[in-house]
């Protein structure tokens, strides 16, 4: 079993030796100075540097061993089990990745004449038109760099919408579910909006009563997950379109969850008028850390004059940038988004094709049943919504029983769960389920991987009975022990670099 190692690895500032380097390249000031002159008054004084930078001293074998020595304590979807639910963290086929490397893609620069970069632009084309396929909808903008950021887009397209109908003022409402992600209120809010919560069911969907009750003349639109974060199917998406619709809303769908519909069903058949998709989760990006991710964002007929420019057009012989779209609400991101995960995408959806496409839906759907049937049976967790009711993709435990009877927490068995190198589930969300084991296993692992990560659950439960110690004060196995959430996540004490560092310590760099 694959556990990280945990090296007391020091941060490279504090290794080396005055005057150790690595390559030894031959001078090249003489060169620079015959092509630029004089380096002083070739670089402007403002640019210059009083003094020269404190950069680490080290041979290229201590840079080299440094690095792996980092690498082999971080734990990624590559080295095992990485069930963290909502993000589906899939294993990600090297030959995206070989492509996504290819000189041919990676030296492309965005400002080279349309007429040399045909080929990505037929790429492009075609993914677009691929996603549109897929979602149901019309047309398909790439440009945005994530989901929040295609929800952003999304909100904006509301307000375009509503404002090409004269109705902006009075628009003034988005709803979402309680059990709906934090992006969707932030972007809703970013966008200008007001957030109206609406509650969720005795099955985890959203209430239709409460849904009746919020919908007026001031609702711009829903924002809804579909299958939502419980890992539930919205079983009344079609009346709560109709809902929606009627009191003159937009449907928005959160594409986070789109793994298990793919190629089963569709939002836009559903009735939604504008989707974002998460490449990123769905279509194999490797991810977690900021990006890059890409956020496309699919509209009806009725919505796809105002999406971004430029639009990718095809006259029958080339491709090419249109800018002509007097509605557009004009840009969301620099050039045409994160190239390189459109094109993982790309290759991706054509190495499935559709019936692959559809397995990837139906194997994540299994795998996650076949834990909830295992999990179920263990002492201390319960499944909150309608335990009978299959899941879609992922799961939502709930730790409350074993944490009333034993003190072990959601959190503590997540940590617990490093110390058996398995990465842990999400926790303490969707906010509706009290100490929520949010579990996504995805199409990529194996049945002795699901076995072997419900074993490792009944046996930290037991434990939690037997020797809660143990679990309260996990990690034991790992590079660094249990961190200070609060300290760890705090703007103040949160220290993100070696110049941060020396600046808070009161030294200049
Ligand atoms: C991940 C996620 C988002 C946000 O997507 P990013 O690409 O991380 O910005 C939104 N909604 C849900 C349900 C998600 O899981």
């Amino acid at each position: 079993m694959y556990k990280q190692a945990s090296w007391n690895e020091p941060v490279i500032f504090n290794m080396g030796r005055s005057g150790r380097v690595g390559h030894i390249l031959p001078k090249v000031e003489d060169e620079i100075k015959r092509a630029i002159g004089d380096l002083k008054t070739a670089i402007p004084e403002n640019m210059q540097r009083a003094t020269q930078p404190n950069l680490p001293e080290l041979s290229e074998a201590e840079v080299t061993r440094h690095f792996i020595r980092l690498s082999e304590m971080n734990y990624g979807v590559d080295s095992g089990f990485y069930p963290l639910g909502s993000c589906t963290m899939k294993y990600n086929p090297k030959i995206n990745e070989n492509l996504a490397s290819l000189p041919a893609i990676n030296m492309i620069h965005p400002y080279q004449d349309e007429s040399t970069v045909q080929g990505i632009l037929e790429i492009l084309y075609k993914l677009e038109r691929w996603l549109a396929e897929i979602t149901g909808t019309y047309e398909v903008c790439l440009q945005p760099a994530a989901g929040a950021h295609g929800e952003f887009l999304g909100t904006l397209l509301m307000r375009a919408y509503h404002k090409f109908k004269g109705e902006n003022e009075k628009r003034t409402e988005v709803i979402v579910p309680d059990s709906a992600h934090g992006t969707n209120p932030a972007s809703a809010t970013m966008a200008g909006f007001n957030v109206v919560v609406v509650p969720s069911d005795d099955d985890g969907c959203v209430s239709l009563g409460a849904l009746k009750a919020a919908v007026s003349e001031r609702t711009a639109g829903l924002m809804l997950t579909n299958p939502n974060t419980l890992g539930i199917f919205e079983k009344n998406i079609d009346e709560i379109a109709r809902i929606v619709h009627e009191a003159g809303g937009l449907l928005y769908y959160d594409g986070a969850n789109l793994n298990p519909i793919l190629c089963k069903t569709r939002p836009g058949d559903m009735g939604f008028d504008i989707v974002h998709i998460n490449i990123h989760k769905t279509f194999s990006t490797p991810h977690g850390g900021g990006g890059p991710g890409a956020g496309p964002v699919g509209v009806s007929k009725e919505l796809a004059r105002f999406l971004p420019v430029p639009r990718i057009v095809f006259d029958g012989k080339h491709y090419h940038f249109d800018y002509d779209r007097p509605d557009s609400i004009v840009k969301i991101r620099s050039f045409y988004g994160n190239v390189a995960v459109l094109l993982r995408a790309y290759a991706y959806i054509l190495s499935l094709g559709f019936e692959g496409l559809k397995e990837v839906a139906e194997i994540s759907v299994l795998n996650a049943n076949y834990l909830v049937k295992k999990l179920k049976e263990i002492r201390g967790l319960t499944l909150p919504y309608n335990s009978e009711k299959p899941r879609k993709h992922e799961c939502v435990f709930s730790a409350k029983t074993l944490k009333n009877e034993t003190g072990v927490s959601a959190l503590n068995i997540a940590k617990r769960l490093l110390d058996h190198g398995i990465h842990a589930p999400t926790i303490y969300f969707p906010m509706i389920v009290d100490e929520a084991l949010m579990i996504e296993p995805t199409e990529t692992v194996e049945k002795e991987e699901l076995d072997h990560f419900a074993e490792v659950m009944q046996k930290i439960c037991e434990e939690a009975y037997t020797n809660p110690e143990i679990v309260l004060k996990a990690p034991h196995n790992t590079a660094v022990p249990r961190l200070d959430e609060v300290k760890a996540s705090h703007p103040r004490t949160m220290t993100l670099s070696w110049r941060m560092h020396q600046k808070r310590k009161g030294k200049d760099l």
